[in-house]
């Protein structure tokens, strides 16, 4: 057995619907503007240029319903929903047509954005990191496994602040399908079983406060509730 300088950190894990089990987090991968009227509204073409990709840390995780603090360094918080499909079996070079044998199940995510610094990297040509992977960043409900999944393809998503509807599209917008992504992205990277692929977001993306609740959902998984709460204080 290894001697670690000290006990190494709790594996990050998510929720799974009907079960007690944890699916356990390896990498949270982001696809960027993936949807054609959210692209616009980041004021990008939506063209149908090659995915781009981001990443968040593994324990930035957050279960359905715990608080996340409203993170430093930011005057504005913002919601994206989106659909999150986590990998069972990895592989590398993985054809679109076989895609969804690589997968273990779905659920319904929210990539949290710290708008105003991700737009000063983006001015600046800087990393996205501190905009994007900050502690809390990705609340995550909880997952279904491929069989209770009914289609990754078309369905309702939307999500709401205080009840009031901010995002409502269908994943059938989606520019890269769950197989194309998954084809894409691992030509690039050997993907393994605990990673987690959050899908990118539809239009209607806006800012949340200290007091909001947020709640969201995809047609046919279960739906995630978001309180935002006080900033942390020292410590
Ligand atoms: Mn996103």
């Amino acid at each position: 057995m290894t001697d670690y300088v000290f006990a190494p950190p709790p594996q990050a894990s998510v929720e799974v619907a009907g079960s007690t089990a944890r699916f356990p987090v390896r990498r949270i991968f982001c696809v960027g503007r993936n949807y054609a009227a959210h692209a616009r509204e980041m004021g990008k073409d939506p063209d149908r240029e090659p995915p781009f990709f981001f990443m968040k840390p593994a324990d930035a995780v957050v279960d359905s319903g715990e608080v996340v603090p409203y993170p430093p360094d930011t005057g504005n918080l913002q919601h994206e929903i989106e659909l999150v499909v986590a990998i069972g079996t990895g592989g590398r070079n993985i054809p679109a047509a076989s895609a969804y044998d690589h997968l273990w199940g779905a659920g319904v995510g929210i990539d949290l954005t710290r708008r105003d610094l991700q737009g000063a990297a983006k001015d600046l040509g800087r990393p996205w990191e501190f905009g994007k992977s900050f502690d809390h960043s990705a609340p995550i409900a909880p997952l279904s496994p491929m069989a209770d999944v009914r289609s990754l393809e078309k369905g309702h998503i939307w999500l709401a602040v205080n009840g009031e509807t901010r995002q409502d599209a269908n994943l059938s917008d989606l520019i890269w399908s769950v197989r194309d992504t998954i084809a894409i992205l691992s030509r690039s990277m050997a993907l393994a079983p605990g990673d987690l692929i959050m899908t990118g977001t539809p239009a209607g993306v806006g800012t949340v406060r200290t007091g909001d609740f947020i709640t969201g959902g995809i047609e046919g998984l279960t739906p995630i509730e978001t309180p935002i709460g006080d900033p942390l204080g020292s410590g």
